[in-house]
């Protein structure tokens, strides 16, 4: 049995799946936003998962790309900035507060991904004290997080930006006394590592995705810091649990219903992700998963549902 109590709220079985909102809700509402975490939760949906990378000035927000998406992000008089031209690590808090990130450019390939997704006006870069203080309001003590740690490809190998990385994400969940309700996330087996070292106390969730199957556009690269997984001699399972990991993430394309299994037999969680469309989030609760990240949370609810199960235990 695992001596994280963190890992409760995404362990399966027993008729339940858990539900993870992926970036809160990214479908329907715009992504890593305060209100679109603040939705999610509304829905009954308590385990969110959200992309934190760090400012010039240290501050840990809440975006997914190190170099802001122009088809996301407008600058105070509404024009979308330009792709590629504005870079997390270079700017100051202050400076990101001056942008738009409640919409997205429906003429962009992007943009034409999330269709249903609500267009707001003057939302904000949230930074993780935000998440963090909403998690301890009252009422709110179901709320789990699933932290990414976005690991800059630029910076592969910089052992020191990683050790800066990891200290002032933890320094804000230990301010706000979260630990017990977090997990630490990352393509980065490096700076999962790295993680351990600093918060042996809190679990570790290894995502995986095979270079075979590719994600959507618009979505930076993570493969670049990611293990090289054509020299690994282990299956994923294996090799997650030999790195010490209690959960492992793997894309949705890379779920069967053995690697589950031998996950499972080795004492890991695996909580699968994005799982977006119907026949993908119905295969995926029959190879047995403990849990799904879906940007469509409400239409994973009604899958699960619709199964005879659910994904609160
Ligand atoms: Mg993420």
């Amino acid at each position: 049995m695992s001596t994280f109590p963190q890992l409760d709220a995404f362990r399966g079985g027993n008729g339940v799946v858990r539900l993870v909102g992926h970036r809160g809700a990214r479908g329907i509402m715009p992504e890593n936003t305060m209100e679109g975490f603040e939705f999610t939760i509304g829905i009954g949906v308590d385990a969110l998962e959200f992309d934190v990378v760090l400012t010039r000035d240290r501050v840990p927000v809440i975006t997914h790309n190190h170099t802001l998406l122009g088809s996301a992000t407008r600058h105070p008089d509404q024009a979308w900035i330009q792709e590629g031209d504005l870079k997390v690590s270079q700017m100051n808090f202050a400076d990101l507060q001056a942008l738009d990130v409640g919409g997205l450019d429906g003429e962009t390939v992007y943009g034409k991904r999330f269709p249903d997704q609500a267009f707001l006006c003057n939302v904000r870069i949230p930074r993780l004290t935000d998440l963090l203080e909403l998690a301890n309001r009252p009422g709110m003590e179901r709320v789990c997080l699933l932290l990414e740690l976005k690991s800059d490809p630029e910076a592969k190998g910089d052992t020191l930006t990683q050790r800066d990385v990891v200290e002032a994400v933890l320094a804000e969940v230990r301010e706000q006394n979260l630990e017990q309700r977090t997990l630490l996330h990352s393509f980065d087996w490096d700076l999962l590592d790295e993680c351990r070292r600093q918060a042996p106390e809190m679990p570790t969730s290894f995502l995986s995705e095979l270079p075979a199957n590719l994600d959507g556009a618009g979505e930076e690269s993570s493969k670049s810091v990611g293990p090289d997984y054509a020299a690994l001699t282990t299956s994923l399972p294996q090799a997650v649990y030999s790195a010490g990991g209690q959960m492992w993430c793997p894309y949705f394309q890379d779920v069967s219903h053995d690697l589950v299994a031998e996950a499972h037999d080795l004492g890991l969680l695996v909580t699968t992700w994005t799982v977006n469309e119907i026949p993908d989030i119905e295969r995926v609760i029959d190879a047995g998963v403990d849990g799904i990240v879906s940007d469509y949370p409400g239409r994973a609810q009604r899958c699960i549902l619709s199964k005879g199960m659910h994904w609160e235990g």
